[in-house]
């Protein structure tokens, strides 16, 4: 099911009016979740991404903007008739029925034509169980399970109903990080097998980056950038957005652009073309600084970290903007831990340059 939204937009008046300005919890929202896709709705606490999320399963009615799915406008219809599954950070299940009642109770409240016999809804709860790989513990409560299995619960009760769109709000965020990890794969194998289009909603980058075919930037009630997240990483479309992805995080410098040769503090690190001389922020991927010993970019060095397959160097700069610069290389490389400085080149692929006022992306071509 193809879902889309149109400037869509959710406002949270202030409480009183005079001390508390309006909320714009998320703001002229515009794009379309082809179907089948698993969709990453990707940004910090407090951005909208539950607030996109509930306006999308109808737990909460846009102040403008309407909700498709397919060709049905669904922006009126109660929750109930959006077809839609839901999973959230808690797994809210019932303690005090066993895991086959929780997953059966959303199908014994179906009503006329949507009725099933009892012999129906213990198949189709027989089949999300497997699906989620359950299928041994439907007699237990709850309580006897751990985190993840419930989840898997909540998982399979969310499904059972045969939903067009599955909408997970931080899905993950109670497990452990092994556990995480599994069941991100998890949720992953099963979005690929039922086919249904999913919007999963998270805080963490990485795991957005994992498994979604989509990701959708947020902030401040924003979608500062739609894309496939490889690409988003290779290009992002201003400086919250290559900050927000990466991990380690993007270095930061203060830089210019001086008769094309950009320089890092009086470093001129790099030749370009197509920029007008100015200042900018310059972004630099940890891959993006290659240890060379006559390298033009040149660095305190503070240590160096092993962490197992990589090296990560750890230096600093005078035009830095956080305290640390990261770079990541393979162990093979042999750096000089005696030394108290270091020097690099910069991969051209990975350095972005941004407007210094609006932290919107500068494209620069590379000189020949
Ligand atoms: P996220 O899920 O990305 O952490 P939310 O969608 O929960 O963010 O919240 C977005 C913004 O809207 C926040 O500033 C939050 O305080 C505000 N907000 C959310 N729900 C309400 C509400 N029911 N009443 C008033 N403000 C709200
Ligand atoms: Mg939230």
């Amino acid at each position: 099911m193809k879902v889309i939204l149109q400037n869509l937009t959710k406002v949270f008046p202030g409480r009183n009016r005079k001390v508390q300005a309006d909320v714009v919890a998320v703001n002229d929202f515009t794009f379309e979740i082809p179907d089948g896709l698993l969709i990453g709705l990707l940004g910090p606490s407090g951005c909208g991404k539950s607030t996109a999320l509930n306006l999308i399963c109808g737990l909460q009615t846009p102040t403008a903007g309407r909700i498709f799915f397919g060709d049905d406008d669904v922006t009126d219809l109660p929750p109930e008739s959006r077809g839609v599954g839901l999973v959230f950070q808690n797994y809210a299940l019932y303690p005090h029925l066993t895991v086959l009642q929780n997953i059966l109770f959303p199908l014994q409240n179906l009503k006329g034509a949507d009725k099933l016999s009892k012999a129906a809804m213990l198949a189709r709860a027989q089949e999300v169980a497997g699906l989620v790989q359950i299928a041994e513990l439907m007699d237990r409560k709850p309580g006897e399970l751990s985190g993840g299995q419930q989840q898997r619960v909540a998982i399979a009760r969310a499904l059972v109903k045969m939903p067009k769109v599955l909408l997970l709000d931080e899905p993950l965020s109670n497990l452990d990080a092994r556990l995480r990890l599994q069941t991100r794969e998890e949720l992953r194998r099963i979005q690929r097998q039922t086919q249904i289009t999913t919007v999963f909603v998270t805080h963490d980058q990485e795991e957005a980056m994992s498994i979604s075919d989509r990701i959708v930037v947020m902030r401040k009630g924003v979608a500062e950038q739609i894309g496939k997240p490889q690409e988003v990483y290779d290009s992002p479309a201003n400086l919250f957005v290559a900050t927000f992805l990466g991990t380690p995080p993007i270095n930061v410098f203060r830089g210019s652009v001086v008769s094309d040769t950009l320089r890092i503090g009086e470093d001129a690190v790099l030749a370009l073309s197509g920029v007008p001389d100015q200042e900018v922020v310059v972004g630099v991927r940890p891959e993006g600084l290659l240890l060379r010993r006559e390298g033009p970019f040149r660095c305190h060095l503070n240590s160096i970290e092993v962490l197992g397959r990589d090296v990560s160097i750890l230096s600093s700069h005078d035009a830095s903007i956080n305290p640390v610069i990261r770079s990541i290389i393979s162990a093979e490389s042999a750096v000089d831990a005696s030394s108290s400085s270091v020097s690099f080149a910069l991969h051209p692929d990975k350095v972005f340059l941004f407007n210094k006022e609006t932290e919107e992306r500068i494209f620069w071509r590379r000189q020949d």
